[in-house]
């Protein structure tokens, strides 16, 4: 029998072609699993099953506790709600953790980043709660709780602690949204003053935080931040690092984790097979590290970071020509 059962949602888009690389890589490292298939997003619609994030699904993560994810379409406008925002408030997945690093091999404008951004993913304006108030005029609801902010601001104290960072900045707007972003400060200050004095804590106005980012991403460490801040500093952040697809990411509850890449289903480029399914596979060391496969997740990372180091089966997005098939399999050749 083997020792750890794992959902594996394909997604849509480029879905699909990263998560078989990413699958493979992971059987090809030793790993005992057997893989739960289950479907989300476009793909569950199209099979006829009605809903972006069908019920079955939703069991078998419950079930199983630990789901690999490619990245869904999520239409514009109206229509389906975003089946990550489900799934992330279903599952009570409050934290997303996503390391930002620089890779040897991979040319940028900066060396040495090394940040993590721990995000709040529950609450904020992505609680989905929006009225039209009279014809032409809307609002969209930000909501801020005091148990969500303390919970993701206790999160990434301790995961800092743990991790030895120094340091957690928060990024933050209450100078305008003094009440909502006002309580998200609050609530970070006192678990750093109660429980935390350890790890070094900073505040920055996050239009300025932005601006320090691309300065010179290395002063900063770890970001604490609320919902749709962290999604939009997480693309920014990859930018620093060579782009979305090396940029891994977790979605971390009490109960469950769905590990997922921060990018999303590439419309653009779907089905040609030039995806870079580094940051799934990225994504599925973070999640043979939480399994405690610590030995395993070694050896993926030091077969991927020789594959970088070499640059000879980079793919289009880090500027060589290899395919998502050919980069996977010269990371299992490098682990043999
Ligand atoms: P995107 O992340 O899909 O793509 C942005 C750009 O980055 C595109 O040019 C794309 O080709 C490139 N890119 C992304 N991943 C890549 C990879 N692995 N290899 C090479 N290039 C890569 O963002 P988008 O175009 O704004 O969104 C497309 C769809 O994805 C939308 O429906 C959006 O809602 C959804 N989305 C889903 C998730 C998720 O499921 N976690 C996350 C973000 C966006």
């Amino acid at each position: 029998m083997a020792k750890h059962t794992i959902v594996l949602i394909a997604g849509d888009g480029i879905g699909p072609e990263v998560a078989q690389a990413a699958q493979r890589v992971l059987d090809a490292s030793g790993l005992s699993v057997e893989w739960v298939p289950a479907m989300a997003g476009a793909a569950a619609v199209e099979r006829g099953i009605g809903d972006v994030l069908p019920a079955e699904t939703l069991a078998a993560i419950r079930t199983h506790k630990i789901a690999l994810k490619g990245p869904v379409t999520t239409p514009v406008g109206k229509g389906f709600k975003s089946v990550n925002v489900q799934l992330r408030q279903k599952l009570k997945l409050f934290a997303a953790v996503r390391p930002v690093r620089s890779l040897a091999g991979i040319k940028t404008r900066y060396e040495g980043v090394d940040m993590v951004i721990v995000r709040e993913n529950t609450e904020g304006l992505y609680s989905g709660i929006e009225n039209e108030i009279v014809p032409g005029v809307v609002t969209s609801l930000k909501v801020a709780s005091e148990a969500a902010c303390t919970r993701i601001a206790r999160y990434a104290f301790r995961y800092a602690t743990r991790r030895h960072r120094q340091k957690i900045t928060v990024f933050h707007k209450a100078n305008i949204m003094k009440l909502s972003d006002g309580l998200f400060l609050d609530c970070a200050r006192k678990i750093h003053d109660e429980e935390y004095p350890n790890i070094e804590y900073e505040e920055l106005i996050i239009d300025a935080g932005c601006m320090k980012l691309v300065q010179d991403p290395t002063r900063l460490d770890t970001l604490l931040m609320e919902n749709l801040y962290g999604d939009l500093v997480s693309d920014l952040c990859a930018g620093l690092v060579g782009g979305l697809g090396v940029v891994p990411g977790s979605n971390i509850g009490e109960d469950a984790a769905v590990f997922e890449a921060v990018h999303g289903s590439a419309p653009d480029i779907a089905g040609r097979g030039w995806a870079n399914p580094l940051a799934l596979i990225m994504s599925g060391v973070m999640m043979l590290n939480h399994i405690h496969e610590e030995t395993l997740a070694a050896k993926i990372k030091s077969a991927y970071d020789q594959v970088l180091a070499e640059g000879k089966s980079l793919t289009r997005d880090l500027g060589g020509i290899a395919s998502t098939n050919e980069f996977a399999d010269a990371v299992i050749a490098k682990m043999k």
